[in-house]
């Protein structure tokens, strides 16, 4: 569901987490306007060009239509997403009609922030936030769906990362996941912000300790939104898919000379405007 075709529709603005991370302003935006109408045309026309379609807000589980909207985009896509937090499925009813509005065609996708619920906490700034969505991913496997983990690097959990790939590794088995996204942060919204933010560079070293400790472990692992430039040579094949944002992201003057361009994923347009490019250029 990485295809650049993938396309999106945000089901709300609100949501029951209040990240420090996310790439939007605020979560109290007037979303009167998504209403199922509108939603179903918007599946319909999607569908006329790509078979993926992914859910998110905001926290897409927090739209009064979730469960037909999916049971509709079933009827006309072959794989849908649900870009989730994954807390409202710590209640097992749920999850079975989750299950029964996507059936085979759903995976789910959700996001850890840290090792426990001490830092994933502060990062969602909810207190319980880390206990309901463990306890939701749970339940989402234990009812045979399709999940993958993302891990969404930032400055307070960077350091952290060799506890979060251990966490998963403790609490999941690789039949369970579909594959765990390592992926650079969009500098957006809230994340526009160097007390958020990260030198790219920086995150390097986490990155090769995830890699090693991936490594023959069962669990396919890839890395996501990180400029190929920045990688060590050996890690660039973690890295997949180009972006489906491309008003988000530039390609610098030493691009045009650069052999790997057709497979980067680019730079976000927000890191340019924090760091500049000097970290850039093959
Ligand atoms: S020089 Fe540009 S195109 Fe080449 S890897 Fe770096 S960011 Fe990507």
């Amino acid at each position: 569901m990485t295809d650049p075709n993938t396309a999106f529709i945000n089901l709300t603005y609100r949501c029951n987490n209040n990240c420090v991370s996310c790439i939007m302003e605020n979560h109290f935006q007037d979303d009167s306007g998504i209403t199922w109408g509108k939603v179903k045309d918007k599946i319909d026309q999607i569908s006329k060009r790509s078979v993926h379609i992914e859910f998110n807000g905001g926290e897409p589980t927090l739209s009064p239509d979730l469960f037909r909207i999916i049971l509709y985009a079933r009827s006309k896509c072959k794989e849908i997403g649900l870009i989730t937090n994954a807390r409202v499925f710590s209640n097992p009813k749920n999850v079975s009609k989750l299950s029964r509005a996507g059936g085979d065609a759903l995976k789910v996708i959700t996001t850890l922030y840290g090792p426990d619920a001490v830092l994933h906490d502060a990062i969602t700034r909810t207190p319980g936030s880390f206990v309901e969505q463990m306890e939701g991913i749970r339940n989402i496997i234990r009812e045979g769906i399709p999940v993958e983990l993302r891990v969404v690097l930032n400055n307070m959990n960077m350091e952290s990362v060799p506890d979060i790939v251990n966490l998963i590794k403790r609490e999941f088995s690789p039949d369970s996941i579909t594959e765990v996204v390592m992926i650079n942060m969009k500098p957006f919204g809230r994340a526009l912000s160097r007390s958020v933010s990260y030198r790219v560079t920086e995150a390097i070293p986490y990155i090769r300790k995830a890699v090693v400790s991936f490594n023959g472990s069962g669990f396919r692992f890839h890395l996501r939104h990180f400029p190929l430039c920045v990688l060590p040579e050996g890690i660039r094949r973690f890295s997949r898919g180009i972006t489906s944002e491309e008003d988000s992201i530039s390609y610098i003057r030493s691009c045009d000379s650069c052999d790997m361009k057709s497979a980067c994923p680019g730079i976000w347009n927000g890191y340019l405007k924090l760091y500049g490019e000097d970290e850039f250029g093959a």
